[in-house]
């Protein structure tokens, strides 16, 4: 017996602000669409407008403005869209509250993502992987970036150790659908760490290309991820020796999340690379 053909999501950037990207989301067979992490609400509703969209859900991954400043004008436009987001105060206008395991369906689209809490950049970020049954998509908001990973405002390097080691041991060729065009910049530190990785070399080219075509370089396999973000792999010797030169000490090389390591490169990156 054949499987009911499920309508094929189509997943395309919008760029917003300096450098996010909120993701759009539309199965090809309907007029509805989704967004992740709109942090303004006027090129979504130009979108929406070009393609005679109706916009019935807004995923949130975390509660900084340049992923939710857009939530009030949209649902302005769309009153009956559902506005799903993790628990946290400093988050307003969400109509569904998710947390780990949970399903968020998205009206419209017919598909449901799978919540992953994944503390660190901020200790309430959530990613959302679906749709279900494939899984295949990863929306991973300030977590995971192609080639790097985010900051920690208020969550902790050990949480963010610990998220980032989780979303390495999902499937490699899922997609990482970022929300920031970092890239590039990532790669740079990625060259201070391994110099002599080719996988980043190749990346570095491939990316250079892309910019200088005008095309995003999100999203990007985990499979890459793993094979040149620095902080995937903190279990390569020499992603560690690197490390251990910038702490002017020896780090804890046990199996994942290695806080240690992986603390260092944060530090590193964020006092002497940008
Ligand atoms: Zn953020």
């Amino acid at each position: 017996m054949s499987e009911p053909s499920r309508p094929r999501l189509a997943i395309t950037p919008i760029p917003a602000l300096d450098d996010n990207y909120i993701w759009l989301l539309q199965a090809d067979d309907r007029r509805q669409a989704a967004c992740v992490d709109p942090g303004e609400a006027e090129p979504v509703l130009a979108v929406l407008a070009a393609r005679g969209l109706e916009l019935t859900a807004i995923l949130i991954t975390h509660h900084h403005p340049d992923h939710t400043a857009g939530i009030a004008e949209l649902v302005a436009a769309y009153p009956d869209a559902l506005v799903c987001g993790p628990r946290d105060r400093r988050l307003k206008g969400l109509t569904r509250v998710v947390g780990e395991g949970d399903e968020a369906a998205v009206p419209g689209l017919a598909a449901g993502f799978r919540v992953l809490e994944v503390p660190g950049h901020t200790a309430s970020h959530i990613a959302y992987l679906g749709p279900t049954p494939d899984d295949d998509a990863l929306f991973c908001g300030d977590t995971l970036f192609t080639a790097g990973c985010g900051r920690v405002f208020d969550g902790t390097c050990a949480q963010l150790a610990a998220s980032l080691a989780r979303l390495a041991a999902l499937p490699p060729t899922t997609l990482c659908y970022c929300a920031h065009e970092y890239t590039l910049a990532n790669l740079g530190f990625a060259a201070w760490v391994e110099p002599d990785n080719p996988a980043r070399a190749a990346r570095q080219a491939d990316a250079e290309r892309r910019r200088a075509a005008g095309e995003p370089t999100v999203p990007a396999t985990l499979a890459l991820e793993l094979a040149t973000n620095p902080f995937l792999r903190t279990g390569e010797p020499a992603v560690r020796a690197a490390a251990e030169r910038f702490a002017g000490q020896p780090l804890d090389a046990s199996p994942p999340p290695r806080i240690e390591v992986f603390t260092a490169l944060r530090r590193w990156k964020d006092t002497e690379y940008d």
